[in-house]
């Protein structure tokens, strides 16, 4: 799960890294106030999405007046942002965070996520933060510095001394700095974080380090520990189809091939997956029914396969081993006899009264075309598509 830059931020400001003040709000009346209560001369307007990339896609203005506060609110409210971290479909803005400006001298990197080779956290800095950081790890790795916490010890000082010195800090910004990244240590562990990103991290025209940015993706897993974070979730910043998936706990991603699969157990479905593509057909989807599945989960995947008009048709590969195939059949029938299939379904069931569910099919009356092994599904699925 993703949170907004201004939950980030808030989760930052308890942790004591210093971050601008400022206000989350959704109207542009709204964003003047915010202004107007936060005094200076100078705002932010920011795009609150789940998406790095705003700025240069138009989700971050700089305001010298309330007016342009205003009309910048105006401008980003309800937009579809469309970054290159986005989805061509973009994401909706339904608010804006607005900050009191800060005097840039310098835009740093800082962030931490769970290196998986290792099975430690690593933490990243780098001198060149801001907006191209990502070409900055692509072209010049050696401009990212690394340290990775041994878990028995915690994050000591001596890593964080090293990495800003590595920065070039000096004086009280090294002491600035290690108290930013032992706090983005414990904030990690605590909220149980996969990934923290400060960009940038911004060394003041005065010296002071601030995060003008934060960026904070949460470990789902471990989400039943954490009931306050969960209240934080913006179902507006996910796909709709995927988010409808995870209420009746099926595992589905959206893909953009036109063979829907509907597959139980994850490891099946990448390789039904597999199968779809070496026969030169594209998914349309991955969805993972789940082992245990019931005929009203299949009710429910049927029905989201068929949500999306790019499926031609449906490939259904079930191995019975926990489920028995003679229910998922049912599921089939059920859901086919209530909602119609208007596309070639292709079955291929194996395992537990894996025949008993091939006749309820055939007998079924409906159009339903069955495959013998995997090979044959898999083509079937592709011709009905083409
Ligand atoms: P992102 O593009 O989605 O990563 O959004 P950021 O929050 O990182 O903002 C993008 C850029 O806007 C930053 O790298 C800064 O250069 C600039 N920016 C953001 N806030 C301020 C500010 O208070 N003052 C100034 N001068 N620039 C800012
Ligand atoms: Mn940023």
């Amino acid at each position: 799960m993703n949170l907004h830059e201004y939950q980030a931020k808030s989760l930052f400001a308890n942790y004591g890294i210093p971050v601008p003040q400022g206000q989350s709000v959704s109207s542009p009346n709204d964003a003047r106030s915010a202004a107007q209560a936060l005094g200076g001369h100078v705002w932010v307007v920011k795009a609150q999405a789940h998406t790095g990339g705003r700025g240069k896609a138009g989700g971050v203005k700089l305001c010298r007046t309330l007016d342009e506060v205003e009309q910048a609110a105006s401008e980003i409210l309800g937009m579809t942002l469309v970054t290159n971290q986005t989805s061509p479909q973009g994401l909706p803005v339904n608010n804006v965070l607005v900050e009191e400006g800060s005097e840039i001298s310098q835009e740093l990197y800082l962030g931490a996520l769970l290196d998986r080779t290792r099975s430690r956290i690593a933490f990243m800095a780098s001198a060149a933060g801001g907006m191209n950081i990502e070409e900055v790890a692509a072209e010049t790795p050696d401009k990212i510095l690394t340290t990775v916490v041994n878990p028995s010890t915690g994050m000591l000082p001596f890593q964080c001394r090293k990495l800003a010195f590595g920065l070039g800090l000096k004086g009280d910004q090294i002491k600035q700095f290690s108290k930013i990244m032992m706090a983005l240590y414990r904030l990690y562990s605590e909220k149980d974080i996969s990934l923290i990103e400060i960009n940038p991290l911004i060394v003041t025209t005065s010296g002071q380090l601030i995060a003008l940015d934060a960026k904070i993706n949460l470990d789902s897993n471990a989400l039943y520990r954490h009931q306050e974070l969960v209240a934080l979730h913006d179902i507006t910043q996910e796909d709709e189809k995927e988010a409808a998936a995870a209420q009746h706990d099926l595992n589905y991603i959206t893909l953009d091939g036109s063979i829907g699969c509907m597959v139980n157990g994850a490891g099946l479905a990448m390789a039904t997956m597999d199968m779809v593509k070496l026969h030169g057909g594209e998914p349309a989807n991955f969805l993972d029914v789940g082992g245990g599945t019931t005929a009203e989960r299949v009710t429910e995947a049927f029905k989201l396969i068929l949500s999306d008009d790019k499926v031609k048709t449906v490939l259904v590969n079930i191995f019975g081993g926990i489920v028995r195939c003679d229910l998922i059949a049912e599921g089939i029938i059920t859901a086919a006899r209530s909602i119609g299939v208007p596309v070639p379904v292709v079955v291929r069931l194996e395992g537990t009264n894996a025949q008993q569910g091939l006749e309820m099919l055939e007998s079924s009356g409906l159009d339903f075309l069955t495959a013998k092994d995997f090979t044959e599904a898999a083509k079937k699925a592709v011709t009905a598509a083409a």
